[in-house]
């Protein structure tokens, strides 16, 4: 009896009730609803409960949102205090939430509650503070918001091939000519300094893509830095183009010349004055033909 009145009496206590409750909405990463919360709390009476959220919401230890759905959660603030009104702090901290990925005002008016006319003056004021700023996302009219100070991720930007919202195919293509022009060179160089080795002629004509990124950055050909990624997707253009040809390591290396005449026609048989004496083994053969090598070299 005197055990139960104990127990009673530590349930009750506003202390006590507020950490029971903060507790439980610490351990829910992605917040816990008023169901939720009052099954887990079944010691607690309804006012109690309501009293210890409320005060967790005045201290800012906690923050409500509104779920899909119009489900109401509470979840541990993480957002940066601002100067400002309750409903600039809920939709700082949902904006701050989305991080460079942005959030577009359906998804702000959902996650607060706030009607449009709010949201818009919300909004206007977080701007106007220069806490958060608007960006186009990439191939739509969305308007999405992110905090002042952040950069947004490419999935809104597009990345580097696109500029003001459109893509730059001109810096595409001078980017793959850039490719296929270092490609060719180290494939005529690979050639002249192994005039005799087929072979490493052809091992030599294949480079690893850092190599062609360097060279990129060297000669400062784009006045922004060019990821690997970004030259790999250069690269897959290039090969879908036919300009360049990739083997399983990675490595690339330029193809030759197209021609739409075959190759064949241009075999140096054709025109051979000594294709008589020519034989494999002979003083005159294919192996020590150099006309047969250069022909080889650039098929
Ligand atoms: S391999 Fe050389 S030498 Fe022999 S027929 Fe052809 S071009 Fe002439």
């Amino acid at each position: 009896m005197m055990n139960s009145a104990i127990v009673k009496q530590e349930i009750t206590n506003p202390a006590e009730n507020e950490m029971q409750v903060l507790q439980i909405i610490q351990a829910a990463l992605e917040g816990i609803d008023m169901d939720a919360l009052t099954s887990m709390t079944p010691g607690l009476e309804q006012s109690s409960r309501q009293d210890a959220i409320n005060s967790l919401l005045a201290t800012k230890k906690v923050a409500i949102s509104q779920a899909p759905g119009g489900v109401l959660r509470l979840k541990v603030n993480t957002s940066e205090q601002i100067a400002g009104t309750e409903e600039e702090q809920v939709i700082y901290g949902l904006i701050e939430e989305s991080k460079t990925r942005g959030i577009w005002i359906k998804e702000l008016r959902d996650g607060s509650g706030l009607n449009q006319l709010q949201l818009k003056k919300t909004l206007k004021s977080l701007e106007t503070k220069k806490l958060v700023k608007t960006i186009k996302a990439v191939g739509t009219t969305r308007k999405c918001y992110i905090l002042f100070n952040m950069e947004p991720d490419m999935s809104l930007t597009g990345g580097t091939f696109y500029s003001d919202q459109q893509l730059d195919s001109e810096l595409i293509n001078t980017l793959i000519s850039v490719c296929g022009s270092y490609a060719s060179s180290r494939r005529k160089h690979a050639i002249d300094e192994n005039p005799n080795n087929i072979q490493m002629q052809r091992e030599a004509s294949y480079i690893r893509p850092q190599e062609i990124a360097q060279f990129i950055t060297e000669k400062r050909v784009l006045n922004v830095p060019l990821s690997l990624e970004d030259l790999e997707r250069i690269l897959e253009v290039a090969v879908l183009d036919g300009t360049i040809e990739r083997r399983a390591d990675g490595k690339i290396r330029a193809c030759p010349p197209r021609s739409c005449i075959s190759p064949l026609v241009s075999v140096p048989c054709s025109v051979c004055p000594v294709v008589e004496d020519c034989r494999p083994g002979y003083v005159i053969s294919p192996q020590s033909c150099q006309y047969m090598k250069n022909w080889l070299a650039e098929l």
